[in-house]
């Protein structure tokens, strides 16, 4: 099913208007010994299309989980995660990978690029396993490139450019499926704060402009301060 299909499907008269609900998440790991953490516990969350939610908090606070169970990388073990409006429990698998690959956009810490391929590469890629045309892929990722910046860079291997460069990239990656949503989690935790304060600037504009819905995790007040809105996580809840 396609996004519009998609899109179609979950138009029924009882919409909220949330592109994204958690109502009363937990989150328990069982390590090998059997101990139990309780990472979430019992998290209410509503995000709507085209916000730019800032979610903060102290290291092993939950902020990774929540974002792992936001983009389908995980499931509650307790609690709804509804997205448009449908509750992801009764999804099979085929249908979550789906919207990983076609809804959600993921930006990380250490940039989760191949080092050895160039930006322009790196940006293709979650293109290449579609069935689109090389020469569109091409077009799209050299556009989305340039939207970031970084169209003198297209070329260069990702291991010879800067650290906010990276970021860009991994950026463009982001982008190049028309995410619903992009997942950041701690985007600017390996860069010094002026180039930060530049990845978040550009977040911000690719909101504003864009129109694409944000939820970015940090541990920083500064970082946080592009968002539109701020929560912050405290042992496994808002605080
Ligand atoms: P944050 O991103 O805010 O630093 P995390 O979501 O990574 O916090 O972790 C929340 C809690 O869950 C921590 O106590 C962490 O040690 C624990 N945790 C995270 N991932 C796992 C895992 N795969 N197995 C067991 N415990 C985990
Ligand atoms: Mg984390």
């Amino acid at each position: 099913m396609s996004k519009s299909e998609f899109s179609e499907f979950s138009s029924d008269t009882a919409r909220s208007g949330a592109l994204i609900e958690c109502k009363n998440v937990h989150k328990i790991y069982k390590s090998s010994q059997n101990i139990a953490v309780h990472a979430l516990k019992g998290l209410d969350l509503r995000v709507d299309q085209g916000e730019f939610l800032a979610i903060q908090g102290v290291s092993g606070s939950g902020k990774s989980t929540l974002l792992n169970i936001l983009g389908f990388l995980d499931v509650p073990t307790e609690g709804k995660y509804i997205f448009r409006d449908q509750d992801t429990y009764a999804f099979q698998d085929r249908k979550t990978s789906r919207l990983r690959n076609n809804e959600i956009g993921f930006i990380l810490q250490d940039f989760a690029l191949l080092e050895d391929e160039s930006a322009l590469y790196n940006v293709c890629l979650p293109l290449l396993m579609t069935k689109e045309k090389r020469n569109s892929i091409k077009r799209k990722a050299e556009n989305i490139l340039q939207s970031v910046g970084l169209e003198h860079k297209q070329l260069s291997l990702v291991k010879n450019l800067s650290g906010g460069e990276k970021q860009r990239v991994a950026i463009a990656r982001a982008l190049v499926i028309k995410p619903s949503i992009l997942l950041a989690d701690e985007p600017t935790g390996a860069l010094d704060s002026e180039t930060g304060n530049e990845i978040m600037a550009l977040l911000k504009s690719l909101n504003e402009k864009g129109g694409v819905t944000i939820i970015a995790v940090t541990h920083n007040d500064q970082v946080a301060s592009y968002a539109n809105r701020r929560l912050v996580m405290r042992d496994g809840m808002f605080a």
